[in-house]
């Protein structure tokens, strides 16, 4: 069942890969008792699982090319469909461009949720972004992130004891690529969501609580 539309809250998470929305929306989502709606995650799953999004979707993930809209959109616009019992969603990855804004604006509107109340836009200097991307880790069984530079000997994860490994679009060539689409397809939706009046840039340099609680305070104070 839908909570009244005061105590919901829909909130975009904008950056460019590398930048920590994964991060954030994981512990910002646990903290505010929201729903952590990502699409990568969603989209990974289905390729471990092999089944048909799946087998769709792999060839355009390990080109770091985004996936078709329609099979995005609809995805992600099932899942908001679902009854959702938290205080809210974030979208971690979704909209990409502004045809997947327009459509999901569009949902939004003949729905009880009305329209996104914000855009978190986490900000990194680009050259910090592949810095990041090119050394992270990833547990294999409770995806926590870790940095480890080429050479470093790398440990299981200190939180579960899981195999630490590279996600495969975190090759380096595939992390230009992510980035030029990044920059061409998903930059504009900054301007976009600025148009809106909801969005609200966080600098995403520092250390992880003190972003964390930046957003927090970013989303309660959205109407
Ligand atoms: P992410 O984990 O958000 O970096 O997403 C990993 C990959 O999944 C992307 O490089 C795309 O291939 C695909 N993907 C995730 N979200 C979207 C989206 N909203 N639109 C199109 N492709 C997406």
């Amino acid at each position: 069942m839908l909570l009244a539309k005061a105590d919901f809250k829909i909130v975009v998470f904008l950056g460019a890969p590398g930048a920590g929305k994964g991060t954030q929306a994981a512990l910002v989502a646990q903290e505010m008792q929201m729903l952590h709606l990502s699409s990568g995650d969603l989209f990974r799953r289905a390729v471990e699982r092999g089944d048909e999004l799946g087998l769709k979707v792999k060839a355009f993930m390990e080109c770091g090319a985004l996936v078709p809209d329609e099979i995005t959109t609809q995805m992600v616009l099932d899942r908001l469909s679902q009854s959702i019992d938290r205080r809210g969603v974030i979208l971690d990855g979704f909209p990409r461009n502004l045809a997947q804004a327009e459509s999901l604006d569009n949902a939004l509107a003949h729905s009880a949720y009305e329209r996104a109340d914000a855009a978190i836009y986490i900000s990194v200097e680009q050259e910090e972004l592949v810095r990041r991307l090119s050394s992270r880790w990833l547990c294999r069984l409770c995806q926590t992130p870790y940095n480890y530079r080429h050479g470093d000997a790398v440990p299981a994860c200190a939180k579960c004891g899981g195999e630490l490994y590279q996600r495969a679009d975190d090759a380096p060539q595939t992390v230009m690529r992510r980035l030029e689409v990044y920059f061409k397809d998903t930059a504009p939706l900054i301007e976009y969501y600025k148009q809106r009046g909801i969005l609200a840039e966080i600098d995403g340099s520092g250390d992880v609580a003190g972003i964390a609680a930046r957003i927090v305070k970013a989303i309660g104070d959205s109407k």
